[in-house]
């Protein structure tokens, strides 16, 4: 802090989207940095706050001053502090907001004790093969846990019992001996320790993988970095071009963040960083316990890991000297966060590397129309890997048209002739398979023969999905359920229709045509244990099933050598969404699933069942053309005014008397008609596609433009200004993922 900078501008830990300017006392004048948290005094009591700004003056006069500075550096890099300002600008939020994303809530709350644990080790001096004599075959129990420790030596007290299988009392037993000692000691929660990795070996790279790795390792060299849109297939070798990137920055004394779109879902991903580069990556799981999430944080903020891989929220990891930023699957909706602030954190990533000069590398073999659209604009670079690294051979697709089975056979069928024959064919070989489903459940609804009845959830306008394994009917929005009725509730006549395909259904049709097949299902259903989905991926790898049944869950990131056979068996539940991303979301899903199968030494094939065979995204998908289904997309796209080629923002309305929702949404509509700029077109309010959500009814209003921050501007404003019922809320959703 410079002589003249006596003013902190403070932002407060309040719901005001406002700051506030106080005096630096000199004895706190060179703690109190850009991003440090300080305690001040806030009308009678006193505040935490951040420091967003440091100033020689300030226009308000007689300022109070600064009590005390939390923490021995600051909370919050400065430059992420500027990005902050961005967040709150471009997401319309309250900057109070945006820093609440930039925090880990455990951090800003406050600190957590740090762990302590008991831990074993061996006694000095102690000699083992005497000690084990003088235990003959007395005491097997303390004899398991020496050789143990002989092998493995200083482990926490918790981790020996469960290795060595004993009760504490052996322990004990020889700690009396004197063969062992048992000790407090603080220990960074690291929740990965357990987790055995075996270490990669960077590999040799193709020439299409060379050149994509010097794109990225030219950009440092720049005054201004690139973000690369790295388009390369499935299989292509994009993560050996990531890792390579991340060795050259780590070379440069530069750090990396990695994005997945979904840890939980992404193991094998993981453990291949893991295996390359050990102890200085942190990964941020999203189960971390709040004391594990604080320790992760702390050992990035203080500068002892140099990598960190997790989902969106990674992207705010408190690296100071960032030199990378990968996201992996870039095209994945779950970047966008769907609580306020509702950033993209693909987006994020760009800007951040923008504000910190660091290079970004945008990983898919699907890229999104947005940065396939950037990249035509000369916004951001393009790296292509058009081959399959491992040389294993491009997948086949083929399309059944369902509509023409269920003609021949009088009636729609779960399998077509083809499937089942595929099926049949790859089990004989020994072949493992996939079938996707996008819905999970058993039959998508009931219906009461008699008086048409069908039940549907009371607080959300949704059909409840049978699950018969429970037994129970479930609202797939609410997750509310009941017992499945044996009669019309209405009517009470015992006629009543379950029908419609969800995955539990699907597993038991398999049963059905290959009685002897090892299925297992795999959907948020059946996943609900801690490491379910870590131990059933296994289990599927080890060949202890030949089919897995799944819904899209299970299309990300594996690598199963002997699936040949992918089959997916209703594509028109993705296709028909009433969204302008529907076609888009086919297309990724099939070309993503399409890369799970043959990655071993044989070549796979994909089966599409669909009731509309000639949807251009089908087709498109089914040649793997993704240029081919760009050029057809943003076509469309321009033709209809949607993004890319424009931006889009949200406004919701939501609240429980349906009457007030409505009535604030055609308010808000009427008081910005008189002042809209004309380069804003803005449809009147309708009901959301699904009205009532959790006991909220919604409706929206859609703003459409090429000039997102100054609508975003705008809208902040004038949502400062507007009046509104108490029990009626607005929010604001920029580039949406989905306009239902
Ligand atoms: P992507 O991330 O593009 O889907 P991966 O990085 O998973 O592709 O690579 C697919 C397979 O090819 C992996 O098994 C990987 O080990 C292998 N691979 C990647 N690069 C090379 C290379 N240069 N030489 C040999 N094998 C490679
Ligand atoms: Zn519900």
């Amino acid at each position: 802090m410079s002589a003249t900078d006596r003013i902190a501008r403070v932002i407060v830990n309040l719901a005001l989207d406002q700051t506030f300017d106080y005096r630096v006392p000199e004895d706190l004048a060179a703690k109190v940095q850009i991003g440090s948290k300080v305690t001040i005094p806030f009308g009678k009591s006193s505040r935490d706050g951040y420091v967003v700004a440091l100033l020689g003056t300030s226009e308000f006069g007689d300022l109070k001053e600064v009590q005390a500075v939390v923490g021995d550096r600051p909370l919050i890099p400065e430059k992420l502090v500027a990005l902050g300002q961005w967040i709150s600008d471009y997401y319309c939020c309250s900057r109070e907001q945006a820093t609440h994303a930039l925090l880990p809530s455990v951090v800003r709350g406050g600190r957590v004790s740090p762990k302590k644990q008991k831990f074993v080790r061996l006694a000095d001096n102690v000699d083992i093969a005497t000690a084990l004599e003088k235990l003959g075959t007395r005491a097997p129990r303390q004899a398991d846990v020496l050789r143990l420790l002989a092998r493995n030596n200083n482990v926490s007290l918790a981790n020996l019992e469960k290795t060595a299988k004993v009760t504490e009392s052996p322990i004990r037993a020889l700690e009396e001996k004197k063969y062992i000692v048992i000790e407090d000691q603080v220990q960074a929660r690291n929740p990965n320790a357990s987790v055995a990795v075996l270490p990669t070996q960077t590999l040799p790279l193709n020439d299409e993988q060379a050149d994509a790795l010097q794109m990225v390792n030219d950009s440092a060299g720049k005054d201004r970095r690139d973000v690369i849109l790295l388009y390369g297939v499935t299989g292509s070798g994009k993560t050996e071009v990531y890792l390579q990137a991340i060795q050259a920055c780590l070379d440069r004394g530069e750090e990396s963040i990695v994005l997945v779109p979904e840890i939980a879902l992404t193991p094998q991903t993981i453990e291949r960083f893991r295996g390359r580069f050990g102890d200085i990556i942190s990964i941020l799981h999203s189960h971390l316990s709040d004391g594990e999430r604080y320790d992760e944080w702390t050992r990035i903020n203080d500068g002892s890991v140099k990598i960190a891989i997790g989902a969106r929220s990674a992207v705010f990891a408190p690296f100071r000297n960032l030199g990378l930023i990968v996201v992996d699957e870039e095209h994945e909706p779950s970047y966008k966060q769907d609580r306020l602030p509702r950033y993209n954190a693909r987006d994020i990533a760009v800007m951040r590397g923008h504000f910190e000069n660091a290079t970004v590398v945008l990983g898919t073999a699907t890229p999104a129309l947005e940065s396939m659209y950037n990249v035509e604009g000369g916004k951001y670079r393009l790296a292509r890997l058009n081959k399959r690294a491992d040389d294993a051979l491009m997948p086949t697709m083929e399309i059944v048209d369902m509509a023409e089975v269920a003609m021949k056979e009088g009636r729609p069928q779960i399998f077509s002739q083809r499937l089942t024959n595929a099926l049949q064919n790859a089990l004989e070989e020994g072949e493992q398979v996939m079938l996707f489903l996008n819905r999970r459940g058993y039959a998508t609804h009931m219906q009461c023969l008699k008086c048409g009845f069908t039940a549907g959830c009371d607080e959300c306008t949704v059909r409840f999905t049978y699950h018969r394994q429970v037994d129970r009917l479930v609202c797939h929005m609410c997750g509310e359920t009941r017992t499945a009725p044996q009669t019309c509730p209405e009517c009470n006549d015992a006629n009543i229709k379950y029908s419609g395909l969800g995955t539990e259904k699907l597993a038991g049709a398999v049963k059905g045509i290959l009685p002897h097949a090892r299925v297992l299902r795999m959907d948020s259903d059946t996943m609900t244990r801690k490491n379910a989905y870590r131990e059933a991926l296994t289990a599927f790898r080890a060949g202890d099933y030949d089919i897995l049944v799944g819904t899209q869950m299970i299309a990300k990131g594996l690598h199963f050598p002997n699936v040949t056979l992918v089959g997916i068996v209703f594509a028109d539940l993705t296709l028909n969404l009433p969204d302008f991303r529907a076609g888009e979301r086919t297309f990724q899903l099939l070309v993503q699933v399409a890369g799970r199968a043959g990655r071993g030494e044989l070549p796979g094939h994909v089966i599409v069942q669909t009731y509309t065979p000639f949807h251009p995204a089908l087709m498109s998908a089914a040649k793997q053309d993704y240029d081919e289904f760009y050029e057809n997309e943003i076509d469309a796209r321009r033709l209809l005014n949607f993004p890319p080629c424009t931006h889009l923002l949200l406004a919701q309305f939501r609240g429980e008397q349906e009457q007030a929702v409505a009535g604030t949404a055609d308010d808000f509509f009427r008081f910005l008609t008189a002042h809209l700029p004309d380069s804003v077109q803005m449809t009147p309010p309708i009901p959301c596609a699904i009205l009532k959500k959790r006991g909220s009814f919604h409706y929206q209003i859609l703003f459409t433009t090429e000039r997102i921050v100054s609508l975003s501007r705008y809208i902040k404003q004038v949502l400062g200004r507007f009046k509104k019922p108490k029990d009626v809320f607005i929010s604001i959703d920029v580039d949406p993922m989905s306009v239902l």
